[in-house]
């Protein structure tokens, strides 16, 4: 049943999609606990129509869900308006983790976590939305000779020989921080830090998957993998 207690807090408005009541409730308070505005949804048509009413800055979404799954619900939500997600995932599965990228999930959380991960991953999400407009300030000409991609930072938009491609918010966001320094290897965990904010270099398998997914839009070659150390990209493409 959903919780439609009145809440004062006016902290960032977050949306827990969790169909398990011990999680749901245990997030929830948790980030209730953290200064946050939290409503829940238990199944996937709630969470969609949640989502449209209580406008939330961010959704906590579990893949399996009744009704229908987390996958399906950040499709809907996405298409409605763009926010970040971070998805909650029963197992680490390399090809669950891109079906989520490809709906539009920002992170993932491998379940057991621990709430202090969740809350610090939510908060690094949240300042990742913030820094989304510091970003935006960037003249399109600190990107550097990008050959034959190209990059409007303010509108967010990117087109490959002409071509515009369509990506996730993390996805834009990744390209940006790589296109800064064209050629040159970032680590894994320094774009973990600087794309996600997030410094714990835990989940580095989300960085490696967000690559993966843009590599499908931008063009294989365009992303030169350094095993071990990290990534660089390659503006006309790796010869
Ligand atoms: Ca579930």
């Amino acid at each position: 049943m959903p919780d439609s207690s009145p809440d004062i807090s006016t902290g960032p408005r977050i949306l827990v999609v969790e169909d398990e009541p011990v999680i749901n409730r245990a997030v929830t308070e948790r980030l209730r606990g953290s200064g946050y505005d939290v409503t829940q949804a238990w199944d996937g048509p709630g969470a969609v129509a949640l989502f449209a009413e209580s406008v939330p800055d961010l959704v906590v979404l579990d893949v399996m869900l009744p009704g229908f799954d987390g996958h399906e619900v950040c499709r809907r939500i996405q298409a409605e308006r763009p926010v970040p997600v971070l998805m909650l995932t029963a197992r680490d599965d390399e090809a669950d983790i891109l079906v989520g990228l490809g709906v539009g999930a920002d992170d993932y959380l491998t379940k057991p976590f621990r709430m202090r991960e969740l809350v610090a991953r939510v908060a690094a999400l949240l300042r990742r939305v913030d820094r989304a407009a510091e970003l935006a300030a960037v003249p399109a000409s600190e990107l550097g000779d990008l050959g034959d991609l190209r990059v409007d930072v303010g509108a967010r938009r990117v087109w490959v020989a002409g071509a515009e491609v369509h990506l996730t918010p993390t996805e834009f966001d990744l390209l940006v921080r790589l296109a800064g320094d064209p050629g040159v290897v970032l680590t894994r965990e320094s774009l973990y830090a600087e794309v996600w904010g997030w410094a714990g270099a835990t989940g580095t398998r989300t960085v490696d998957s967000h690559v993966k997914a843009l590599r499908a839009k931008i063009g294989a070659d365009r992303v030169r993998t350094v095993h071990g150390v990290g990534y660089a990209l390659e503006p006309g493409g790796a010869s």
